[in-house]
Formats: structure tokens, C-alpha cells, sequence
């Protein structure tokens, strides 16, 4: 079989390329490959792609802006005052290369739930060409909003987890003879014409329970994948050229002395020639020296630290992940390790039912203090989650959970919200003087 897998474009106020990847979809595609079906790929957000008009500047580390275009705000997101945009490779682009080529099927992936627009509109211009070939839903969507993803009107839709795919894909007449197993895959970045960066994940699910987090419902069990697997992926990317790598894994250091450390003490013995990044957010408080040293040892670009808040009142209401005492060490280890200040990130939340406004601002000042650059984690609460089920009677339409509206719309007004975002670049840009005063 011939089968076209999609990456669709997404509609958002904002959307930066922090190694965004599909990455479950570029496993599936190894799988169906290992199957014998022919595939490829055709990925809106990939900021190389052959069908964009002009080459797309690239900031730091093979990050960069999307292309995008201004959109129409759908009706619930009116009340919000910003600009809308759809990011990703023209529509035309797709219409055209299903036009020309045909497929037997078309797999669709689909990332946050509030990204339906995209999902939507792919679905309905496959609909509109009339290829013969069918399509396949899959993702987060079906898993978190099942009715949604129903009504979306693909062929089949795929709820299940990944011990289901084997048999769902059988039942949906496209052969499938072995079992689909990570350790076995490797995620086919080589279906992309140019490969800067890519994601890796080294374990599946998180053995934590935060209220506002729906990866249990994505990946129920928590299971590390066999480290030769992981190394198996590493070299296949160096063989593709690979540069920066960074880890989608919820709980890397988890567990640490058994998966995070044989790791890292056998990819520095490898001398692979990326750059690794930690764009999910680690633990800070497990970041003791022997950790700190080996991230440093494997060639470090950005660490980002979850911290959520670093208000202690906040903190005991919440059950946060790390104390202030954690954050600091850490710094203070990886910033010993070789890691350059301006490269240790920190997520802090806003948004949260608990919170107020000065524990946001004692969290920016602190931030500040340790001189880490500070990203802003907006909160919204992902369908089937606790948080999620509590609103549920004001969030009747998906895109409400928008991280960019849902803090404006249900805790803050929109000017409280803009000034905390100025508050933060104010801090992040007198830190970034800083170190190139010291540098
Ligand atoms: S927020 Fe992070 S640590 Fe908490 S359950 Fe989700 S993935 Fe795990």
C-alpha cells in the first residue's frame, strides 16, 4: 500500500519552533514501512520543506518562526483580542501533490487538542480532491476528545494505544505482521529533505500524577525503552546529519542511576556529534553533580528546568515539582558542569485556580535572581484531566483551552496577562545583556 502520512498545519495566536515534531507519526511511518507499505510524508510544520517559497531564517540551534498567514478567528475565540494566524506550508501545496500523486491511504496525526482547525481542514481537502485513497485519524485528538475527532470525518480513527495498532491496522485492511514495538522502531526522520533537528524520546509515559497533565491518558504505563534501541536511533540521526537533539521524554531523570545515566555515559563514549537539549522541562531535583557533569559532558545546548512557581505558598497547594533549594542546586551543577547560564531555561506557570498575582511576581523576580532565561508555561487544562472536568461547563469548544486565551478568559484580564508576558521579557532581556557583558 501506498500511504501519505500528515503533519497538519496548525491555527494559533502564536507558534515558535521549539523542535516541534511529529513524532509518534514518523515511528508509524517505520512501522509501515517495516510491513512493506511504501510511505511518505508530508509535514506543514517542517520549516525545510520543499513546498515553502523561500528559505525560513533560523535562530538558535535550528529553532525558528513558521511560516503563517492571517486566519479567521473562529466565533468562541472572538472575544479575544489578537491577531490569529495558520502557520505551515500553503494548502494549495498539499492540494496540489494529492492531485498529482496517488495514495492508497492517508495517515493524520494530531498534536494538542485545541489544534483541531488543522486537523479539520486536511481531513476535508482530502475529502474535496476525491482520491480514491482513505484516511486514517490518529494522534491526541481521538484519545482526548473522542466525540470531536469522531465527527471529523475520516475513514477511521484510531482511539486506541500503541499495543492496539497491529490488530486496528489489520481490521482496517492494511497488513500489518509484526508488533509494533518502540524498541524495535526507529522514528523515520529520513522522510524529511533536510534534518537540522529532530526529537527523541527514551522512555514512554511519567510515573507522576499532576493534576492539569493528560500523559497517562496518552501513555498509560510508564516504560523505559531498552537503551540499545535509544542508541539505535541516535546513530541512525548521525547517519542522517543530524545536529541538535532534543528529548520529549516527561521524566528523563527519572530513575535516574538505572536509564538516564548508562545512557548519557554511552553517548559520550560514542562521540556523537550533536548538540542535546532538554526542551520538555527535567526535574530539577535531580540534578545532583554526577548528573549535571554528564549533561554537560554531552555537549549541552538549552536545559529547561520545570519549575512552576517558586512561591512556597503556591508551591504546598499545588504540590509542586521542585523548591526553590532544587532549582538552585541545579543551576548551580549544571552551570559547573560547562552549561552556559544563558542556556538553562526555566517553564514557571501562570494561571493556575491557586494562584495570584504575587506569586507570579516573586516567581519572575526569583527567576531573575538566578539569572536562567524564563519561559511562561500558560495554563489550560487538557481534556479528561481533573482541572479539565472541573471547567468543563465553560469550555464547550476545544480551542477555549488555547493556552494563549484560557488564562485571559478565566483567570487574569488580558492586560494582567499581557504585562506578566512584558514583566518576563524585561527580565529575560536585562539577564541577556548580562551574560554578553560577561562572555
Ligand atoms: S506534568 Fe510532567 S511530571 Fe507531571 S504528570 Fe505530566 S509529564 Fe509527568
Amino acid at each position: 500500500m501506498r500511504v501519505l502520512l500528515v503533519n497538519p498545519p496548525v491555527y494559533d495566536f502564536s507558534c515558535f519552533d521549539f523542535w516541534l515534531k511529529p513524532l509518534g507519526l514518523l515511528y508509524v511511518a517505520s512501522y509501515l514501512k517495516e510491513n512493506g507499505h511504501d510511505v511518505e510524508l508530508f509535514d506543514f510544520m517542517d520549516r525545510h520543506s520543499p513546498h515553502l517559497d523561500r528559505r525560513l531564517k533560523e535562530k538558535d540551534f535550528g529553532t525558528g518562526n513558521f511560516t503563517k498567514t492571517p486566519a479567521k478567528k473562529p466565533p468562541s475565540l472572538r472575544s479575544y483580542d489578537r491577531p490569529y494566524y495558520r502557520y505551515g506550508v500553503p494548502a494549495e501545496k498539499f492540494m496540489e501533490r494529492i492531485h498529482k500523486e496517488k495514495y492508497d491511504w492517508f495517515f493524520v496525526t494530531s498534536m494538542m487538542t485545541y489544534w483541531i482547525e488543522g486537523v479539520s481542514e486536511v481531513l476535508n481537502m482530502i475529502e474535496e480532491s476525491q482520491q480514491a485513497g482513505k484516511t486514517m485519524l490518529g494522534g491526541n485528538i481521538p484519545k482526548l476528545l473522542p466525540e470531536r475527532a469522531s465527527a471529523l470525518g475520516a475513514d477511521c480513527v484510531f482511539y486506541g494505544g500503541e499495543g492496539e495498532i497491529k490488530g486496528f491496522l489489520n481490521g482496517a485492511g492494511i497488513n500489518a505482521e509484526t508488533d509494533f514495538c518502540l524498541n524495535d522502531l526507529v522514528p523515520m526522520y529520513g522522510l524529511y529533505r533536510e534534518n537540522d533537528a529532530a526529537a527523541v524520546i527514551t522512555q514512554r509515559g511519567c510515573p507522576f500524577r499532576c493534576s492539569y497533565c493528560a500523559v497517562h491518558k496518552l501513555n498509560p504505563k510508564f516504560a523505559p525503552l531498552k537503551r540499545e534501541a535509544v542508541y539505535r536511533t541516535l546513530e541512525y540521526l548521525e547517519g542522517l546529519g543530524v545536529r541538535n537533539i532534543t528529548f520529549y521524554d516527561d521524566a528523563l531523570l527519572y530513575d535516574r542511576e538505572n536509564h538516564f545515566i548508562p545512557i548519557a555515559e554511552e553517548i559520550i563514549r560514542k562521540k556523537h556529534p550533536f548538540t542535546f537539549h532538554y526542551s520538555n522541562g527535567i526535574h530539577s531535583r535531580f540534578i545532583d553533580e554526577k548528573t549535571a557533569q554528564l549533561i554537560g559532558g554531552m555537549n549541552p545546548g538549552i536545559v529547561a528546568l520545570s519549575v512552576e512557581t517558586a512561591s512556597e505558598r503556591l508551591m504546598n497547594s499545588i504540590g509542586g515539582k521542585a523548591k526553590r533549594s532544587h532549582v538552585e542546586t541545579a543551576v548551580k551543577n549544571l552551570e559547573s558542569a560547562g552549561v552556559e547560564r544563558g542556556n538553562i531555561y526555566a517553564y514557571m506557570m501562570i494561571g493556575l485556580d491557586e494562584e495570584n498575582l504575587d506569586d507570579i511576581i516573586l516567581t519572575i523576580d526569583y527567576l531573575k535572581s538566578l539569572e536562567v532565561r524564563i519561559l511562561i508555561n500558560e495554563f489550560s487544562p487538557v481534556p479528561t484531566t481533573q482541572d479539565y472536568e472541573s471547567k468543563r461547563q465553560f469550555l464547550s469548544d476545544p480551542l477555549l483551552t488555547n493556552n494563549s486565551v484560557y488564562t485571559s478568559l478565566f483567570k487574569y484580564d488580558f492586560e494582567t496577562v499581557q504585562s506578566i508576558k512584558n514583566m518576563v521579557k524585561r527580565a529575560n532581556r536585562e539577564n541577556y545583556e548580562k551574560h554578553k557583558r560577561k562572555s
